[in-house]
This record gives C-alpha cells, sequence and structure tokens, in this order.
C-alpha cells in the first residue's frame, strides 16, 4: 500500500477549490485548513446553484446552507444545518467544531452563534436562483397566487413530481476529503440541500455519520446525492467502518452503494442518485455513484492540475 500524503479528493464541483487547498498543503498546512479554503471557494462561487452563495432557494425562497467537518485525528466534528444569510457554513462549523462542547447547531441558535463570532451575512440569493425558484413555484405563467398559502401542498407536488420538474435543479453539494504532509485526514461537506426544500429539511450534509465521515485510523469517506438515502444508511460512516473490517477501498464504496437498494421510498424511486467520494488511511482514493457517467476531481501536492477520474458504476437496481 502506498502512503499518499498531500492529496486532495472531491466532488467535481470542488474543483474550483483545489488551487487554495493544494497552496495550504504544499506550505505544510492542515488537512483541516486545507479542507476548510477548498470548500469556501466553492461556497463564493455565484455560478454553482447547489452551495453557498446563489444556492437554489426552499420553497418559500430562503437559501438555507448545511455544512460539516470532521477532524480524522481526534473525531472532533462540528455542523450547521439550516443556516440563513451566512456565506460561509463551513467556517461556522469549524468554530463549533472548535469552540463549543457541541456538534451541531441549526436555524436561528447557529445563525446567533455565526454573528457573535463576527460571521459576515450577505444576500445568498442571487437573481439565477431567484428566477430558477419562480419558475417552479409559480410556473412559467408567474401567478399571483401566494406560495405561503399553500406551501405543503406546492412542495409536497414538487417533491412527488421532481423527476419531470426540477431534476437538474435539484441536488448539489460539494466535498472534499484532504490527507496532509503529516498524514492527517480531514472530511468537509457544504451544500444549500435539495432546491425547493421544506424550510428546515436538512439532508446528509451536516449530519456526522450520513454526509461525512472521518477517521485517521481507516479513512474517510463523503456523500452527495440523495441526502435522506445516506441518512437511513448512515452512508459515510459505512464505508469508514467497511474498511476497519478489512475491505478495500472499492469493495467498501460498492458494499454501501449495495446497501442503499435495501431502502423503499415511494417518493422518488428510479431518480434517486448516491455519490461518495472516499479515501483509505493511506491515502488511496476512489469514487462511487448510482449514475453510469459520473466523475470526481483529485489531486497530490505533486501534481500540476486536478484530474477528474470516473467513478465506479453501481446501479441502485439490479439490471
Ligand atoms: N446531499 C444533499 C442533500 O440531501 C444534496 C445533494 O448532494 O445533492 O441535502
Amino acid at each position: 500500500m502506498g502512503d499518499v500524503r498531500g492529496i486532495i479528493v472531491g466532488s467535481r464541483n470542488a474543483r474550483v477549490g483545489f488551487p487554495a487547498a493544494i497552496a495550504i498543503l504544499r506550505a505544510g498546512g492542515s488537512a483541516l485548513d486545507a479542507a476548510v479554503a477548498a470548500v469556501k471557494e466553492v461556497e463564493a462561487n455565484v455560478a454553482d446553484q447547489s452551495v453557498g452563495i446563489g444556492g437554489i432557494p426552499n420553497i418559500l425562497g430562503h437559501v438555507e446552507l448545511d455544512a460539516s467537518i470532521m477532524d480524522g485525528r481526534t473525531l472532533a466534528a462540528g455542523a450547521v444545518g439550516a443556516v440563513k444569510h451566512y456565506p460561509h457554513p463551513i467556517e461556522i462549523a469549524r468554530k463549533v467544531m472548535e469552540t463549543t462542547p457541541h456538534v451541531m447547531l441549526v436555524g436561528e441558535g447557529a445563525e446567533l452563534f455565526a454573528r457573535l463570532h463576527g460571521f459576515e451575512p450577505a444576500n445568498l440569493l442571487t437573481p439565477e436562483s431567484e428566477a430558477a425558484w419562480r419558475r417552479v413555484v409559480y410556473g412559467e405563467a408567474e401567478t399571483q397566487s401566494s406560495v405561503y398559502e399553500d406551501a405543503y401542498q406546492l412542495y409536497m407536488h414538487a417533491v412527488r413530481d421532481w423527476v419531470k420538474l426540477l431534476h437538474k435543479e435539484i441536488f448539489g453539494t460539494t466535498n472534499v476529503i484532504v490527507r496532509d504532509l503529516a498524514g492527517n485526514i480531514a472530511c468537509a461537506v457544504s451544500t444549500s440541500g435539495w432546491g425547493f426544500k421544506w424550510p428546515g429539511r436538512l439532508g446528509d450534509s451536516p449530519i456526522i455519520g450520513a454526509g461525512n465521515y472521518a477517521d485517521n485510523r481507516y479513512g474517510a469517506a463523503a456523500c452527495t446525492g440523495r441526502g435522506e438515502m445516506a441518512i437511513r444508511c448512515a452512508s459515510a460512516h459505512s464505508v469508514v467502518m467497511y474498511l476497519r473490517q478489512g475491505l478495500s477501498l472499492e469493495e467498501a464504496l460498492c458494499q454501501v452503494m449495495l446497501d442503499l437498494r435495501a431502502l423503499e421510498d415511494p417518493f422518488a424511486e428510479r431518480a434517486n442518485v448516491m455519490n461518495i467520494v472516499a479515501m483509505d488511511r493511506w491515502g488511496n482514493v476512489a469514487a462511487a455513484s448510482t449514475a453510469s457517467d459520473a466523475t470526481y476531481v483529485v489531486q497530490t501536492v505533486e501534481m500540476d492540475e486536478p484530474e477528474e477520474r470516473p467513478r465506479l458504476h453501481v446501479p441502485l437496481t439490479e439490471s
């Protein structure tokens, strides 16, 4: 087995954050610093409608962000959920991890915490994301009916119909796993969650064990896709547990994807999507997806550019 130090792996949209992370790793910085720096770049990318500023809002038109971070050296973790007004939830999650006895803060409590720690609020709703929201909640006709009056019906309609209606706009998250030159692993995840989600809905991204898990002794994993599935199967933690039991990285990933097949889901059946990136304790990386053409990105400190690689394809159903 190799011993790959100074490496970052993540979802395809994390690529914009790789230069910042690689610079930190090359300078001997920590996996935690590099992971946060990478994710912050994605959060700041207004063109990415699945993370940070520019995220697709919830059904009421408010952008709500979730993020989590885990330190594989100490198993310390921090997370925030349903945070409005603050563009860098990953930094707030880190602050929760480092300054409180808690792991997760949500909603108003998380926003109060952010304010007290001097985080800068910002308008998270871009004209593009607002337009996407309007298209869905009002339809092409832009009727005057208020989304607030029958938001729940509209929401359930959107959820049941999302394959047709929202397919391109509903999902997205960014995640990175970093191993620094000292051999420590950190995993960071950030998202605006399901587009058009119910206010307060949390997916897997802020839930340690579901969308994020890191343990220097065995490895790390992070998920994107339909978060409810990763929560129900504790997918990120399961990858690490299978590694602990001696499976190879590819075997562990495949097993976790196969575990998803047990889930019954009356809401989204065939359109369910799950993607996992993973790293073993030696810094080897791999990724899997229910989709056939999915990719992930990886870069070591020796490489000039990130490399895009295909994910293992593990469909949700036997074909
Ligand atoms: N996993 C995220 C969530 O469920 C969304 C995504 O990755 O597409 O909130």
